[in-house]
């Protein structure tokens, strides 16, 4: 039996980075005021066709979609902010507070094409805030990526930024680009053609080249952006120049998704080849509103986890765990004692290792030494006929001898200190 295509298991060898990337980020969300949440696989289908958009890449063809038993629609979810919004409207938390920051780490579903740094299933890492218009809560949200990803040792990222503007200045941009995409037809794929009536903006993301090239003197909102949303913007930039945060205009950014209003931005690497975004994100006004919330504005980022680690693997040397204490224990009785000496270490905080497998003194060392063991307990017929043991540590090769009476806790004294 295999895993399907485009999932994958994450092996004990790698689980050491996907760790450290879960502590830093649980850490420092924590700092900045996010609460965890932890929230379905399986939502209704509904959720994300309404918030995402049903004329986009997830909703038309990427969505694990089946029928429940009882023909309910359901989704495997391609995505947390649907969800996240959906939790805050459902649960009414905007009545007590509207202020509310969550961050949740776990596993996405999409049927896309699989490939290096591309899976079916993938683990994002997600950040939300509800309830707050300022700009500055923009500039903390990039800030706050920015943080995460020097404190994990990645330098080739590039912040892009867009601004995509609001209800307010969308129409004047929408006509600009259909008038546009009108001069362009004939070089845009069938896709493109028919997402014109449907959502012009969703063909400035498209993937094929030919609609890349046909599309490259394509209006951009910034150059449509009403008063408000250009002071919004302006606020973003000065203050991430304030910060030290390196960012770029990118005036071609329009992200996957549909619910995105104001600012926009993806964090980018050099070092991944055509999987280049590590974490995407931006504002969604409109968004708890069109879940049945009230008018809240609400911004939020997703990191592409599996692909931050791919970038730490290439500069991080592999996190290897050592063991404590191997111990070798030769005849029934010396093996009944490890066993229990062993139980009694490990609930103390000593990691240790034994065999049960009746194997020589030769073999077991080998094992020891494969383990990285940091030292060796030999307990021996003959030792323990003295109640006794011996313990090696495997750096200096020092040997002491120990009797059995205090044991554990002498151990516990020595691994330790
Ligand atoms: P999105 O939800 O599309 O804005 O994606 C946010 C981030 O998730 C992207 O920048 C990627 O790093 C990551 N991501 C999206 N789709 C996949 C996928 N199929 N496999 C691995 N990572 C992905």
């Amino acid at each position: 039996m295999q895993t399907i295509r485009g999932f994958r298991d994450i092996l004990p060898e790698t689980i050491g980075l996907w760790q450290k990337v879960e502590k830093e980020a649980a850490h420092l969300f924590e700092a900045f005021g996010f609460k965890e949440i932890r929230i379905p696989v399986l939502e209704k289908t509904e959720l994300f066709a309404r918030s995402i958009g049903e004329a986009t890449d997830i909703v038309e063809k990427e969505m694990y979609t089946f029928s429940d038993r009882n023909e309910d629609k359901l989704t495997l979810r391609p995505e947390a902010t649907a969800s996240i919004v959906r939790s805050y409207v459902q649960h009414k938390m905007y009545a007590s507070d509207p202020v509310r920051k969550f961050f949740m780490i776990g596993p996405m579903f999409r049927r896309e094409r699989p490939q290096k740094g591309r899976y079916r299933q993938f683990y994002q890492i997600d950040a939300e805030v509800f309830g707050i218009e300022s700009a500055y809560i923009d500039s903390q949200m990039i800030f706050i990526l920015n943080e995460l990803f020097k404190r994990l040792g990645l330098a080739e990222l590039s912040a892009h930024i867009n601004s995509l503007g609001c209800p307010e200045c969308r129409p004047k941009f929408q006509a600009s680009l259909l008038q546009f995409l009108e001069s362009k037809k004939e070089r845009l794929c069938e896709n493109c053609l028919r997402r014109m009536d449907k959502n012009p903006l969703r063909i400035l993301d498209c993937k094929v080249l030919e609609c890349k090239e046909a599309l490259t003197d394509a209006p951009a909102t910034l150059d449509h952006l009403c008063p408000a949303c250009m002071n919004h913007f302006e606020t973003v930039k000065r203050t991430l120049s304030e910060q030290g945060v390196d960012f770029i205009v990118d005036r071609s950014l329009v992200r996957g998704l549909d619910y995105y209003t104001r600012t926009a931005w993806e964090i980018q690497t050099t070092t991944l080849g055509a999987q280049s975004a590590v974490a995407g994100g931006g504002r969604y006004d409109g968004l708890v509103a069109e879940l049945g919330g009230p008018p809240t504005p609400g911004i939020g980022f997703a990191i592409g986890f599996d692909r931050l680690v791919e970038v730490m693997e290439q500069i991080t040397p592999p996190l290897e765990k050592s063991l404590d204490l191997f111990i070798v224990s030769l005849g029934d009785t010396a093996v009944e004692k490890a066993y229990l000496w062993s139980c009694d270490l490990n609930r103390n905080g000593v990691s240790t290792e034994l065999d049960f497998r009746g194997k020589s003194m030769k073999a077991l060392m080998k094992r020891a030494d494969k383990l990285k063991a940091k030292y060796v307990l030999i307990a021996g017929e003959n030792e323990l006929a003295q109640n006794r043991v011996l313990l090696r540590n495997m750096t200096t090769t020092e040997q002491v001898s120990l009797t059995i009476e205090h044991l554990v806790p002498e151990l516990i004294g020595i691994i330790k200190k």
